[in-house]
């Protein structure tokens, strides 16, 4: 297939990227840099199969050759408003990308008769009333709240998604992914995993927001990519949850990251530093992706981190 990627210098979008070549189809990536970093491509110069574009999805693309996919990755996507890439500093952009962004992928998708892949996210659940979360659930979410501009942006994106597919018969697929974490995440990205492994390494004490009570389930990167990939390859149109079902507390996942760096230098407590609306708990139903996909998450959060902390330790010069 001849596929674009929108997000392709980020994180996850790097990552799909190499998976996307790695099974032999040809790649169109496309970033602004906003938060990503070109040196998540750099490995791709030179790569025939692969081409960059830069440029904003929130203004009208164009591609002149023949798509068949397009998956929509492009967002900021760290909720630390500490943090120059958290999305708190980047309100219009954040709204722009999953908005107007999401409406030119699908307009692309039209005009190529190309099937689409929206980025969805567990924030479309908000601060969930209902534990764990299945597809199924509505959500409980703040409007005008201080996660606003990037969980309203996702809700909007996913019901013009379902308008396309029920309107135009777009050929579409919705992932909500819950907390992924791994190789290319910014060190400075504000996002937990990256935020406490590179204190850890700096043998700073871990900043805990709040009282640490609440709850996350971490997936490595690898283990989703691959739940992306079967999802594309599906007739799945109803949006999918992807993530790890294993839930922990962010107390318990600053002390793993202390023990595995070995940094003595403990904890911080930060009530004031955690965002209004910040979930309470949150795991995923994964029912449908594994009955739908046959898919479920292999790498243990320990084995994810240590491939993790690897990574930022080479980043940041410490190795
Ligand atoms: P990231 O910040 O590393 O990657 C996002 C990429 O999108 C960056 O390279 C950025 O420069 C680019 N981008 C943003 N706005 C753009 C625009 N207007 N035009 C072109 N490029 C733009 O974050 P990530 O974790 O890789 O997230 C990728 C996608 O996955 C996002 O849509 C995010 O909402 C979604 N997601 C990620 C997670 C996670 O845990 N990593 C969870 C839920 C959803
Ligand atoms: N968090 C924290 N310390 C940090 C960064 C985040 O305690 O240095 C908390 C944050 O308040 C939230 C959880 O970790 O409860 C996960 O935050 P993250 O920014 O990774 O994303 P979220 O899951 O909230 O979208």
């Amino acid at each position: 297939m001849n596929i674009l990627v929108t997000g392709a210098a980020g994180f996850l979008g790097s990552h799909l990227c190499d998976r996307l070549l790695a099974e032999g189809h040809r790649v169109f990536g496309m970033d602004n840099f906003v938060t990503g970093d070109p040196q998540n491509l750099s490995h791709l110069s030179g790569n025939g199969k692969f081409t960059f574009f830069e440029h904003d999805v929130s203004n009208y693309i164009n591609v002149n050759e023949k798509l068949d996919a397009v998956l929509h990755f492009a967002s900021p996507a760290s909720p630390n408003p500490a943090s120059p890439y958290g999305y708190p500093n980047l309100r219009i952009q954040t709204m722009k990308a999953g908005a107007l962004g999401t409406h030119n992928c699908l307009g692309v998708c039209r005009a190529h008769g190309a099937r689409f892949l929206l980025a969805s996210t567990s924030e479309i659940y908000g601060d969930p009333l209902e534990h764990p979360q299945r597809e199924t659930y509505w959500g409980h979410v703040d409007p005008i709240g201080p996660r606003s501009m990037y969980d309203e942006a996702k809700r909007f994106a996913e019901a013009l998604t379902m308008s396309y597919f029920y309107t135009h018969k777009l050929d579409t697929r919705i992932v909500r992914i819950f907390n992924t974490f791994g190789p290319r995440m910014r060190v400075d990205d504000g996002r937990v995993a990256p935020n406490f492994v590179q204190q850890a390494l700096h043998s700073e004490p871990l900043t805990i927001f709040g009282d640490g009570s609440q709850t996350r389930s971490f997936c490595y990167v690898d283990d989703l990519i691959e739940g992306i990939y079967r999802l594309l390859l599906s007739d799945e149109h109803l949006p999918v949850n992807l993530g790890n079902g294993t839930e922990t507390s962010i107390l318990e996942f600053a002390e793993t990251i202390n023990r595995l760096t070995g940094n003595r230098s403990g904890l911080v407590y930060q009530p004031e530093s955690r965002l209004g609306n910040d979930p309470e708990r949150r795991r995923p139903d994964l029912t449908r992706a594994n009955s739908l996909l046959g898919w479920e998450p292999k790498v243990d959060l320990e084995t994810g981190l240590l491939r993790t902390i690897d990574y930022f330790r080479k980043k940041m010069g410490l190795a």
